[in-house]
C-alpha cells in the first residue's frame, strides 16, 4: 500500500489535484480544499492508503500541488 497525506493547513484551493492529477484518490470539499477520498481513508480526511497501482496518480498529484503538501510513501 502506499501512504498519501495532505497538509490541509497549506492547501491553497487550486483544483489541480482533484481536477486534474488524480480525481480518483483526492476529492474537493465545499470550501474546496482537498480531502482523500472517503474510501482510503485511513484516519481523518487528511490521511490515507491506495494499493500499489494508484502509486502513479498520487504521484503525479505530488508533483502537481503548487505548495507541495502532498506527501505519499511507499
Ligand atoms: S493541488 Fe495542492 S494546493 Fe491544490 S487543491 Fe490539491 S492539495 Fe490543495
Amino acid at each position: 500500500m502506499v501512504k498519501v497525506e495532505i497538509d490541509l493547513e497549506g492547501c491553497i484551493q487550486c483544483g489541480r489535484c482533484y481536477d486534474e492529477a488524480c480525481s480518483d484518490i483526492f476529492i474537493q470539499t465545499d470550501d474546496g480544499t482537498s480531502n482523500i477520498s472517503e474510501k482510503y481513508r485511513t484516519s481523518g480526511p487528511e490521511a490515507g492508503e491506495v494499493p500499489e497501482n494508484m502509486f502513479d496518480c498520487a504521484a503525479k498529484a505530488a508533483e502537481e500541488c503548487p505548495v507541495d503538501v502532498i506527501s505519499i510513501q511507499k
